[in-house]
């Protein structure tokens, strides 16, 4: 029997008792060692329900239109994140990154072109930024960015180069040409927040303030 291993569960966006778990894993043997199979199928019975599992965690976690994490993911670990940076004094940064005018992409060439600057736009910040820093879809036309061990004033270069990137990016959709770009907010832990939502929000404003100062610009808190 394969044991559980319990880290894999230290990352879950639930919490079980040990004695729970403990009752899970007997169900599940359980319904393994009854399972109609031959005894020298078994292995590869577990190997498709961890399979199964890893799937559907998988599933729930992105967005199926950009294959970024979506905001269920990043609610499991912007307070992680922004705890661990407190307790350990670590730099962290949090942008919010918006498409400018998008309700006019989708209007003028249609909701499949908008679909497309939302993947092409995705893929640029992935691009751009580290692989360890973590990138959601927040909503709509809206997305997140994590930067980890990252002060405010590093963070800005990135994004600076993201925000250009897309301004000078040749998106081209059913043959036409268009022109795209995105306002960003960005603040970092270096400013005392008493709680990851109050961070995310103080990012927020500053995106608030970077669309009504015209558009096409990266604004820190
Ligand atoms: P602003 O510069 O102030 O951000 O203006 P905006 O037009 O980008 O913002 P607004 O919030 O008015 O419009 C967002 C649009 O995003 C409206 C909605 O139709 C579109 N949208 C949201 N999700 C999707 C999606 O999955 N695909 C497409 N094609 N459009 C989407
Ligand atoms: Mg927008
Ligand atoms: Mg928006």
């Amino acid at each position: 029997m394969t044991e559980i291993n319990n880290n894999e569960f230290d990352n879950m966006d639930f919490n079980i008792p040990p004695e729970m778990l403990d009752e899970i894993q007997r169900n599940i043997e359980d319904i393994i060692n009854n399972f109609p199979v031959p005894e020298s199928n078994k292995l590869d019975v577990i190997k498709k329900i961890n399979f199964m599992y890893s799937h559907t965690r998988h599933l729930s976690l992105t967005d199926p239109l950009t294959g970024l994490y979506n905001r269920r993911h990043l609610d499991n670990n912007l307070e992680r994140e922004f705890l661990r940076a407190k307790r350990y004094k670590n730099d962290l940064s949090i942008a919010v990154i918006d498409i400018d005018f998008f309700k006019k992409v989708n209007d003028t060439h249609g909701h499949l072109c908008g679909d497309y600057v939302l993947k092409e736009v995705s893929y640029m910040i992935l691009d751009t930024l580290r692989k360890t820093d973590m990138v959601f879809r927040y909503g709509g036309e809206e997305f997140v960015a994590i930067l980890t061990e990252t002060p405010l004033e590093k963070a800005v270069i990135p994004l600076e180069r993201l925000r250009e990137k897309v301004e000078n990016y040749p998106f081209s959709f059913g043959g036409k040409e268009l022109k795209v770009t995105i306002s960003i907010g960005v603040s970092s832990s270096e400013k005392e927040f008493s709680n990851a939502s109050e961070f995310l929000d103080s990012a927020d404003k500053a995106l608030y303030n970077a669309k009504n100062t015209g558009r096409n610009r990266v604004i820190t808190a």
